[in-house]
């Protein structure tokens, strides 16, 4: 197949690549040399303010297992700090930590009033029965919550990998139950099921985001044509390596909303092709039927799964782990715009080489903002007690009716039904959530892109986003007083 890479695409985080962490240290250290802080703040700003690690044991099946966690705080200059908790068989504090620390310039970007922090747990969750899972949840929740890792005031968990709303109902649950006079208690986590105090739109919410922030890049010409594209969204050729939570959304919404073509899906087991595109629900089914995506008929199936990130396409969106793009296969990505939904895809090396090529890369910090959005939208939803638009909804829909009345009685014509209904119908929950993450995901590109096209030494987008993220950290320390 011509369109498909055919040199091995393994990317190794091996060898001298600098770990995430250190990427994260070094994109921020690329960003501090175009600003000029107060002594000793820079340093403040780039490292986690408290990890915590934990070890407990729980009894399964009769036999005793311990299991390792973390809690970075990365910053408190907002509270509380804000950030998943991943379950994973790979976890380790130095992963964690650079998580905390995106998550801080995440929220400052698209001003969300809340520090940065992460938690992961090593753990293989597909060895383990739901009832298991549950008592391992519980107990690491109490484990955290005991110290103050878990509460509404002071840090606030979510889902990330390897976690969903059952998790994050599991906590909210063992949290209340230890702090039974705390009527903010469901504020302790987020992305909980609606019916347990979650808010519409927050699982697809990451990939909403991503698809929002695309629309909005889109929208810029001038920024279009500095990838080498040109047009909108409309007939983009996608590459998506990640069909879990994130990856699924937004290229299911690219597909069906803006007419993208999704011509790849890299997935654990290897990667899917076709030139005319690919129904992500239908792969999503199958892998989901199947545990991976080989057999998939009505696609050409690539063993070697990385060497698909090196294939022609227009976006490249990788959704799934970090460090998948590295300087090992940098040079070979061909694909002008890089959409990182995941956190991390990009080592700092392969930035460098990418920048080098002209690649543009919307960076992560901006791009998948849009889970710790609606999370924050959940969080206010859980202090104030009142699902969004329900004092307002029916008074909306009111006053939509009267003016449409006048309207009808003053042109002596009636509006045809399904207009008049969705002229007069109110916005509900969903419809606030969306319109709220729009226009954060545009407002914050608008400031990204702001400081991109006017400082001299700021050559790509993620520097620009770290600028934009730096300055607000900073400033409210200084505020503040250290
Ligand atoms: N885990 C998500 C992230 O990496 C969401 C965090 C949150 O909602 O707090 O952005």
């Amino acid at each position: 197949m011509s369109q498909v890479a055919s040199q091995s695409g393994a990317a190794s985080t091996t060898g001298s690549e600098c770990t995430f962490l250190d990427s994260v240290y070094k994109m921020y250290d690329q960003a501090l040399a175009c600003l000029s802080l107060p002594h000793g703040l820079p340093e403040k700003l780039k490292q986690c303010h408290a990890v915590y690690q934990v070890r407990f044991p729980v009894e399964i099946q009769g036999k005793i297992e311990v299991f390792t966690g973390w809690r970075a705080v990365h910053s408190e200059h907002r509270l509380p700090s804000k950030g998943g908790i991943r379950f994973a068989p790979v976890v380790e504090q130095d992963e964690v930590e650079a998580l905390a620390a995106l998550m801080s310039f995440k929220c400052a970007i698209v001003d969300v009033p809340f520090g940065g922090s992460k938690g992961g747990l090593r753990i293989n969750p597909q060895h383990y029965k739901d009832s298991e899972l549950e008592q391992i949840t519980r107990r690491f929740a109490r484990e955290l919550a005991q110290r103050g890792f878990i509460s509404p005031a002071i840090n606030v968990p979510a889902p990330d990998m390897g976690t969903g709303s059952r998790e994050m109902a599991w906590i909210a649950d063992t949290y209340q139950r230890m702090n039974p006079t705390d009527i903010n208690a469901l504020a302790c986590v987020t992305g909980k099921p609606p019916t347990q105090g979650g808010i519409q739109g927050r699982v697809e919410a990451t990939g909403r985001g991503v698809q929002y922030g695309l629309r909005e890049f889109f929208r810029h010409e001038e920024d279009v044509r500095m990838a080498g594209l040109s047009g909108g969204l409309a007939g983009k050729r996608v590459i998506v390596q990640g069909l879990g939570n994130v990856g699924y959304h937004a290229a299911t919404f690219l597909q069906h909303e803006d007419n993208c073509k999704i011509v790849g899906i890299v997935e654990w087991d290897g990667a899917l092709y076709n030139h005319d595109g690919l129904s992500v629900e239908t792969v999503a089914a199958y892998k989901y039927a199947n545990g991976g995506i080989k057999g998939y008929p009505d696609a050409e199936y690539v063993e070697d799964g990385l060497s698909l990130l090196e294939a022609e396409c227009d976006i490249l969106m990788p959704a799934a782990l970090e460090g998948q793009i590295t300087r090992e296969n940098a040079a070979r990505i061909k694909a002008p715009l890089i959409a990182e939904a995941a956190n991390g895809p990009v080592t700092f090396e392969a930035d460098e080489i990418l920048r080098s090529r002209g690649t543009v890369i919307l960076p992560d910090l901006y791009l998948n903002a849009g889970g710790v959005t609606v999370s924050y939208f959940e969080w206010i939803k859980n202090l104030s007690h009142i699902r969004f638009g329900r004092m307002e909804r029916r008074h909306e829909e009111n006053r939509s009716q009267q003016m449409l009345s006048v309207i009808e009685q003053m042109t002596g014509q009636s509006v045809p039904p399904s207009l008049a209904r969705e002229f007069i119908s109110g916005a509900d929950e969903l419809d606030l959530v969306r319109s709220g993450l729009d226009d954060t995901m545009c407002k914050a590109y608008r400031e990204i892109r702001e400081v991109f096209w006017n400082r001299e030494e700021v050559n790509d987008l993620r520097t620009a986003a770290f600028i934009v993220a730096i300055q607000k950290i900073a400033r409210t320390y200084i505020e503040m007083g250290i």
